[in-house]
């Protein structure tokens, strides 16, 4: 048994591809494209290719729904990752003298 969506592109119902035609000659429709749901797409695996035909599609899917998905999840402050940076005495490819710097996440916990 497989199991479908629809895809959310707002516009996928929209693009000339022969994959979107149906109907009989005379009252033919470009329809949207089905995003088949299986074990890479679905579960713990869910992402934006269970929703979407294509990055076109999400990409439309973004750009037109942007301010309502913010909204969702507003960010009102700057998030900050705690590091440490080391810096050591190393060549380059030339052999010459350089400083390498290492950016170490630090966890606090
Ligand atoms: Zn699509």
């Amino acid at each position: 048994m497989s199991s479908f969506v629809w895809c959310h592109g707002p516009t996928c119902h929209g693009q000339h591809t022969q994959d979107r035609i149906r109907g009989v000659k005379g009252s033919k429709v470009l329809r949207t494209k089905k995003v088949a749901q299986h074990q890479y797409n679905s579960g713990e695996r869910t992402s934006m290719y269970s929703y979407f035909c294509s990055q076109g599609c999400y990409n439309d899917f973004a750009n037109t729904y942007v301010r309502e998905v913010i909204a969702l999840h507003p960010r009102t402050e700057a998030l900050e990752t705690p590091i440490d940076v080391i810096k050591t005495q190393s060549t380059d490819w030339r052999g010459e003298p350089c400083i390498d710097t290492r950016i170490l996440t630090v966890d606090n916990n």
